[in-house]
């Protein structure tokens, strides 16, 4: 008879840890101790531990897993962008990006080894969905990059806009983000989290009864339904309509607005037209803006539009009343930037490997 894999530590909330040390015979506060060893204090192994006595240690060792994603780059760019890729258990990577910034500092986090959704200016899209992270994987590229970057225990924020689509993954998602609030270990507060989504409508209602509730990016990237199923496929199910119904029915914190993320690509959706239409489709909606400007690549059938283009689009915006902002590209020279997450040693002759070996 096979035996059950023992539980991951890495994926344990404080509630669960104390479970199992009560059923472990051990006294109830060593599970608050662990805890704040995984998640405020950076450690890695049960061995780091050093105040637990070594037979506990031992013990902890020969009962528990403890897995921590490994980094096999880290690349820093120009403008201080830094970007790892972390390799898990079973060889699959991912990449996550430490943006810093003053006065916050942002980590952007991965939620799946590639993606289904399959929008056409991204390269993650490309490399189809490999496999869902777990709860601990997410929150683990935190534990990864606080350490590497020296913030274990100062404040940032975490925006999900890494490799995949979180709301794909919606239970691990949300137990990841529940492991960053725990009090005892990162206490992250929902309301630095953003979570961007390609709008998948009922996975946005069920984010809307959450009681750990993330700011909301939608990627909208169109303004017609046309338009925008010919760029993300998911609009064939989850039309542009029924996305902005969701959203006029999220519950959205007071001065808060939801994000509407808007890639520009060149002659496809950056005319003055499409600006007009936009503010019409928001109407109503507690929304922002945010104008990504496309971030080529080989193998990416569209063209960045101009810096003029970029500005004609948000004066129009602006001047209907719309707030909005241009997304600063970070990170291009090491393909840390929006869409440039690919990982290329991912499936053997998958379409991403085919592109990685172009650029
Ligand atoms: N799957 C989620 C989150 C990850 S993508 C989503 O799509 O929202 C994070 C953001 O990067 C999205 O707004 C996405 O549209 C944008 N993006 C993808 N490819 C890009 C590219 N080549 N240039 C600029 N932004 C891109
Ligand atoms: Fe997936 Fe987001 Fe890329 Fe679309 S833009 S393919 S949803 S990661």
């Amino acid at each position: 008879m096979q035996r059950d894999a023992p539980p991951d530590l890495a994926e344990l909330t404080l509630a669960d840890l104390e479970q199992w040390v009560a059923s472990a015979g051990l006294p109830r506060y060593r599970a608050a101790q662990i805890f704040q060893w995984v998640w405020r204090r950076g450690a890695t192994s049960f061995d780091a531990m050093s105040d637990l006595p070594r037979e506990l240690r031992a013990r902890l060792s020969a009962e528990l897993a403890f897995s921590t994603p490994t980094v096999v780059r880290d690349e820093l760019s120009v403008d201080g962008t830094r970007k790892l890729v972390l390799r898990f258990a079973d060889r699959r990577e991912i990449e996550c990006v430490f943006i810093p910034d003053t006065p916050s500092q942002t980590f952007c986090v991965s939620t799946q080894v590639g993606c289904a959704m399959g929008c056409a200016f991204c390269l993650t899209g490309r490399m189809g969905l490999v496999r869902h992270l777990t709860a601990g994987e997410i929150a683990g590229q935190v534990r990864v990059l606080a350490t590497a970057t020296g913030l274990l225990d100062r404040a940032f924020n975490i925006v999900l806009m890494g490799m995949g689509e979180p709301l794909h993954n919606y239970d691990a998602t949300m137990r990841a983000l529940a492991l960053l609030h725990e009090p005892k270990g990162f206490a992250l507060p929902p309301k630095r989290v953003t979570l961007s989504t390609v709008g998948l409508v009922p996975m946005l209602d069920r984010l809307a009864q959450e009681p750990l509730m993330p700011n909301l990016a939608i990627s909208l990237h169109a303004t017609t339904e046309a338009q925008r199923a010919s760029i993300v496929p998911p609009t064939k199910k989850y039309g542009l309509a029924a996305i902005v119904e969701a959203c006029r029915r999220f519950p959205v914190a007071k001065r808060s607005r939801i994000t509407f993320e808007y890639v520009l690509l060149a002659g496809v959706n950056d005319s003055l037209a499409d600006a007009r239409r936009l503010v019409k489709l928001l109407d109503g909606v507690k929304a922002k803006v945010n104008l990504i400007p496309l971030n080529a690549a080989p193998g990416i059938p569209f063209d960045r539009p101009t810096d003029a283009a970029v500005d004609a689009v948000a004066r129009t915006l602006a001047d209907r009343g719309m707030t909005v902002s241009v997304r600063r590209s970070r990170g291009r020279d090491i393909r840390a930037a929006c869409g440039q997450l690919i990982v290329e040693s991912g499936r053997t002759k998958s379409a991403a490997q085919t592109l990685a070996a172009a650029l």
